[in-house]
């Protein structure tokens, strides 16, 4: 049944003049970073309205520092996984156009992938709440928590926190892809946070077909899905390209 699915998914794949994928934190699961909803997901130990909203920062940037710094830690060992090569090995055939990515570890370019658009902005860099200057990440020691900046204004990761505007250049650039694409593959996103979630019904109604890959079925799966691989996003994706490149010497 998978390996039907994924001989259909090569062949859409090939047949489509633009695909673009969606991915979150599920895609890096398994390079050691625990995604947010999974059972070992990072809220079942921070509650999000404590963590991970901006007010939630600003109210009190120490608590908040002490979870970042815990992610942090495993962001800065984790390495690419054979789903985040298999997308660059499929930009490297020109089967795919572009990534948006709503995870903020870098491990798309670590894996040698090209065009990356960052929904929710990048771990590696640091900004100043009174200066606005941009630090990188490598320059800080996280020894008394907020780090500070030389003007001491406290230190935010450039990243979106819930009731943040996600960065105006990624996200005229992720409407603009979903919006040309003919296909769409949805990586191991939940689909809850918006608005990148409305990414894959903007891709639909522009009459892209979207494929998920996923562990289990999210809210798309029903309404929105045209069909769904379930199972690690490492062996789908691989056997995809595997697929693909032997249907291609065939
Ligand atoms: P999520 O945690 O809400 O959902 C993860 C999804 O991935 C789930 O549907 C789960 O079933 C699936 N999944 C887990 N392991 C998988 C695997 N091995 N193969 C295939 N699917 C798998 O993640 P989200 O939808 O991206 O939303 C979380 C938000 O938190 C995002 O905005 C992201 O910015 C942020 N976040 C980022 C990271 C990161 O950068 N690595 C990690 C945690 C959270």
């Amino acid at each position: 049944m998978e390996e039907d699915l994924i001989k259909k998914t090569a062949q859409a794949i090939r047949r489509s003049k633009k695909v673009v994928a969606l991915t979150g934190a599920g895609i890096s699961v398994e390079s050691g970073i625990p995604d947010f909803r999974g059972p070992s997901g990072l809220w079942e130990k921070f509650d999000p309205m404590e963590y991970a909203t901006i007010d939630a920062f600003i109210a009190n940037p120490q608590k908040v520092w002490a979870m970042l710094k815990e992610m942090g830690s495993l962001v800065e060992r984790a390495e690419p996984n054979p789903a985040h090569i298999a997308l660059a090995q499929l930009e490297k055939m020109g089967l795919l156009s572009s990534i948006v990515t709503q995870n903020i570890d870098n491990l798309h370019q670590a894996a040698g992938s090209k065009r990356v658009i960052e929904f929710h902005g990048n771990s590696s860099k640091l900004l100043c709440l009174s200066c606005g200057r941009l630090v990188d990440q490598k320059e800080i020691v996280l020894e008394s928590l907020p780090p500070r900046c030389s003007c001491s204004g406290v230190l935010k990761p450039d990243v979106v926190f819930f009731g943040e505007a996600i960065p105006w250049k990624a996200h005229l650039e992720a409407k603009e892809e979903a919006g040309s694409c003919e296909l769409m593959l949805v990586v191991g996103t939940s689909a809850v946070v918006a608005p990148a979630c409305d990414l894959p019904l903007i891709a639909k109604r522009a009459g892209a077909t979207i494929v998920e890959v996923n562990l289990e079925e999210t809210q798309l799966t029903q309404y929105i899905t045209h069909w769904i691989l379930k199972g690690s996003a490492s062996i789908l994706l691989q056997a995809l390209v595997k697929e693909i490149m032997s249907a291609g010497r065939g």
